[in-house]
């Protein structure tokens, strides 16, 4: 079984954009019209999904997706908590809704109501919300809801422990995802993203955290930003900072995924982090859409550079899946009741 970790709901009907953009018109002019989410058909669903998402699965040969809100849209940078909150149950719930259409291909994970200056206390009953009534096995926190800033504690201050708790109590994980980024140097995808990634891992070298939640656990999407290519200079800060060695201090905790589109790049991944801490993922459809003219294929298609890795079936495997199912043991539970 093929777990792809890392999927959005990157073309979901118009009149979900259009909700958001009569929250962000009643927000910026209170005599605007209350914005409510727009009706959205079943049927429109089955379109934006079979079309795209469902295809794709089809055509690349994975069969089972984590399924998140389109994280650039998540926007918690706009507006206030009301608004982020609105949005946030609006898109949790249309995840819902595809998981439900199509339980065999999709798995929920949800969105938070982050919102800047707000404590993350208060993303704890929606999180709650969607693991306990919806069925999901997972969230996307956002290390920097201010979208490019940086106005949030660390990820390892006590700012964050009141959530932490609840994933740890619910025994489910977070992948670190920043959203858009409203500071002009930061390119959304290509630099903001990359720099979250990189940012939290170096956090979490710093802080003590896993010390005191042995059993949390965090993806670092994008193959876990700059970390891989510079892992001796992080190794080496361990070492320089008096922190554990990174395989006790972090590596129980921290996994990357696959979202690394080219060749090369995963062949570092694999050689330099633990086959343990490698989930599957394609970010599909999300960042870079196009065709790569030196392969031929998509640049997301990332399930080919893992088959062209030269490692062991076993480990294979364990990427694919069973790293998926040891990250996500709601995941794991789930599949289990379907007799996979
Ligand atoms: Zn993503």
């Amino acid at each position: 079984m093929i777990i792809d970790c890392h999927g959005h709901y990157t073309t979901a009907p118009a009149a979900h954009q259009k909700f958001r953009d009569a929250q962000v018109a009643r927000f910026n002019d209170p005599a605007a019209p209350p914005a409510r989410p727009g009706a959205i058909s079943d049927d429109e669903i089955r379109e934006t999904i079979e079309k795209n998402q469902l295809r794709l699965q089809q055509q690349r040969g994975s069969d089972l997706t984590l399924f998140s809100p389109r994280a650039s849209a998540m926007g918690h940078h706009f507006g206030d908590e009301a608004v982020s909150l609105a949005w946030t149950r609006a898109n949790n719930d249309l995840i819902k809704r595809v998981v439900d259409l199509y339980p065999q291909n999709f798995v929920g994970v949800c969105q938070l109501p982050q919102s800047p200056g707000v404590p993350i206390a208060n993303s704890v009953a929606e999180l709650t919300r969607c693991v306990s009534e919806l069925g999901f096995i997972g969230c996307n926190l956002n290390p920097d809801p201010s979208g490019g800033h940086w106005t949030s504690p660390p990820l390892t201050d006590r700012h964050w422990y009141p959530f932490y708790e609840r994933m740890v109590e619910l025994d489910v994980p977070a992948m670190v995802h920043v959203s858009a980024s409203c500071n002009a140097n930061f390119h959304a995808t290509g630099a903001h993203y990359i720099n979250a990634d990189t940012t939290a891992f170096m956090q979490f070298i710093e802080g003590d955290l896993f010390h005191d939640f042995p059993s949390l656990r965090f993806i670092i999407p994008h193959g876990g930003g700059a970390v891989p290519y510079h892992w001796g200079r992080y190794r080496g800060l361990a070492d320089m900072l008096k922190r554990p060695p990174l395989d006790q201090h972090v590596m129980n905790n921290v996994y990357f995924d696959t979202c690394v589109y080219h060749q090369p790049g995963i062949d570092l991944l694999v050689r330099v982090i633990d086959v343990k801490n490698i989930l599957f993922g394609s970010e599909m459809v999300g960042a870079v859409r196009g065709i790569d003219p030196t392969t031929g294929h998509y640049f997301d298609d990332t399930r080919r550079y893992i088959d062209a890795l030269e490692i062991a079936a076993a480990d294979k495997a364990r990427i694919y899946e069973g790293n998926a199912r040891r990250v996500f043991p709601r995941l794991d539970a789930l599949l289990r009741t379907r007799g996979q």
